[in-house]
């Protein structure tokens, strides 16, 4: 079932998500809700508090065909996205992160925007699948910036507030006139 985005600067976006403890019913309409919305918006990951729902809940699915693209969140064909390819984590935990890379970043809940973000160039996460059985991933990649992205949502902070001053503040001041004039 589709499920409406929660767009910034909706405040629900700086919810810390809670954990989850039931590996149930509820937990697998949730996932499969995220998986419809995402391909729907043509997205690339989506945490569960961007469809309103504040649960440590995220699910990542990369394009097969173009395996990164040249920005995360970019507009994808569906087509290159089964739904057997998405990678659902939740409660995860990065145990492990270091290095730096610069990546060009976009997110469903500030649409049509994007902009270079710095993280760790290699993460290694745990977290846990929809029937509860724990997982250990690393990554240094396009996953590796996705993962961060995703869990960042889940405590609360969006992408945007990674960027310089000055950026920042462009951004609100060109954030404000698109709202303005119904542009979001
Ligand atoms: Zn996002």
């Amino acid at each position: 079932m589709l499920r409406e985005i929660v767009v910034y600067p909706d405040k629900r976006l700086k919810f810390i998500s809670k954990e989850v403890s039931a590996y149930n019913g509820a937990l697998h309409d949730l996932l499969d809700d995220m998986y419809d919305t995402m391909i729907a918006c043509n997205g690339v990951g989506l945490a569960a508090i961007q469809i309103g729902v504040a649960s440590r809940v995220l699910i990542i699915n990369i394009p097969l065909e173009d395996n990164g693209g040249d920005s995360y969140g970019e507009e994808r064909n569906p087509h290159d996205q089964p739904k057997e390819n998405t990678l659902e984590m939740i409660n995860p935990v990065i145990v492990e992160a270091d290095g730096t890379e610069k990546f060009q970043e976009g997110c469903l809940s500030v649409p049509g925007f994007y902009e270079d973000v710095e993280r760790a160039k290699h993460v290694k996460v745990t977290y846990f699948d929809r029937e509860g059985v724990q997982h250990t991933l690393e990554d240094d990649d396009f996953l590796a910036v996705a993962i961060q992205h995703e869990i960042d949502h889940l405590d609360g902070k969006v992408f945007i507030e990674k960027l310089s001053y000055i950026k920042r503040k462009k951004f609100e001041k060109d954030w404000k006139r698109k709202q303005k004039e119904g542009l979001i």
